[in-house]
């Protein structure tokens, strides 16, 4: 569905991009610096200080929200509301608000898959220092990991924890709706050709050069192997995997994305993709399958029209929502249902996981 929605978006603007071409160029920048991830932004202008100053602001507000958003900075209003919400309801930035909303609203859409208070538990593990709380401090933190204690009063715009102990961590929707903003920015500039990166969630608008941006989808265990191939034009991207943040330890993968019913790593499937009109709604659905198994997602991703998704199961299997099973042919070689996927694409493979134009 957005596969066929974005290509006849491509075939209308190409005719617009060969005009504008005699001028302007391509811009691009990278920032390894900001929200512990990867930033990419680039983009289409007409001279390089009107591109640079689109991509300082860009970079600006992805510093921005990380300040105010970060669980790792004691300042930022995210931890605040963590230090206070238990105590009595708290007035938030409308900003904040609205995310906490959107992020309530996702808990419900996937059934409490997706849950911000995730982190009452969350917060004990440290995939870097093979870090992980015992059964007994799960077992403890478990009941207050749940989206209906986070209640928000939108006439007084605050947020109240209904339980002691509650956290929450915006790490599943905080980038994507960085990507967001950072997008709205260049909007507001008239940039019209522009791809916004923060580590696995993307956003693009327009097109490149007159074609699709390609977006390369990598097999979970090796990233120069390439399992598919999607061109996207105006569409957003997230891809959550087991193989972003991580240990094995006695043969389990203990990884980023946490189920709130166990507080364990949540791995019924081993990679998904989720494409969208936003960036907020990718990064926020993305993280469905991991918790409830590829047929329950995409059960929840084909009940809504403007989503769409790819699942790597555990097994090897590459599974489709409607949408794209009708619009996208497999890449070359692949197979939809086979284990192993398919076969890597070298120009892809260049970059998988993002979108690249070659
Ligand atoms: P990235 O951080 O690279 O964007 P994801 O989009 O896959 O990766 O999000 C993973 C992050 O989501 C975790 O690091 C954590 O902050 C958060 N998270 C983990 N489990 C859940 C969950 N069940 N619901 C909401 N957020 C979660
Ligand atoms: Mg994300």
């Amino acid at each position: 569905m957005i596969v066929r929605r974005t290509l006849c978006a491509a075939a209308a603007a190409v005719a617009a991009s060969l005009t504008a071409m005699a001028h302007a160029e391509w811009f691009s920048r990278t920032n390894d610096g900001i929200m512990g991830t990867r930033i990419v932004v680039e983009l289409w202008a007409d001279d390089a200080t009107q591109a640079n100053g689109a991509i300082d602001a860009v970079m600006e507000e992805m510093q921005r929200i990380d300040r105010d958003m970060s669980t790792y900075k004691p300042d930022s209003e995210v931890s605040r509301v963590n230090d206070n919400a238990a105590k009595a309801p708290m007035e938030i930035s409308a900003e904040l608000f609205d995310l906490l909303s959107t992020a309530l609203e996702y808990s419900r859409i996937t059934e409490g898959a997706f849950d911000i208070t995730y982190a009452s538990v969350g917060y004990m593990y440290d995939f870097r220092a093979h870090k992980k709380p015992t059964e007994e401090q799960i077992e403890a933190a478990l009941p207050a990991v749940n989206y209906r204690h986070v209640i928000l009063d939108p006439e007084k715009r605050t947020v109240f924890f209904s339980q002691p102990g509650v956290r929450i961590d915006l790490g599943g929707i905080g980038k994507g709706h960085a990507v967001d903003r950072g997008i709205a920015i260049l909007e507001a500039r008239g940039v019209e050709h522009a791809l916004v990166t923060a580590g696995g969630d993307s956003r693009i608008i327009g097109d490149r050069f007159g074609k699709p941006w390609i977006v390369a989808i990598r097999h979970p265990d090796d990233k120069e192997r390439v399992i598919a191939k999607i061109p996207l034009v105006d569409t957003a991207i997230s891809t959550s995997g087991d193989y972003e943040r991580y240990f094995d330890e006695d043969g389990v993968r203990y990884h980023h994305i946490i189920d709130p019913r166990t507080g364990h790593s949540a791995s019924k499937v081993r990679s998904a993709t989720v494409l969208a009109s936003t960036a907020t709604r990718t990064d926020g659905l993305s993280k469905t399958a991991f918790v409830l198994g590829a047929d329950e997602a995409i059960r929840i991703y084909n009940g809504l029209d403007d989503v769409d998704a790819i699942l790597v199961t555990p097994d090897g299997r590459v599974l489709y929502t409607k949408g794209l099973e009708q619009a996208a042919p497999p890449p070359d070689g692949a197979h939809r249902d086979a284990a192993p996927p398919s076969a890597p694409d070298a120009s892809a493979a260049a970059a998988p996981g993002a979108p690249t134009n070659p």
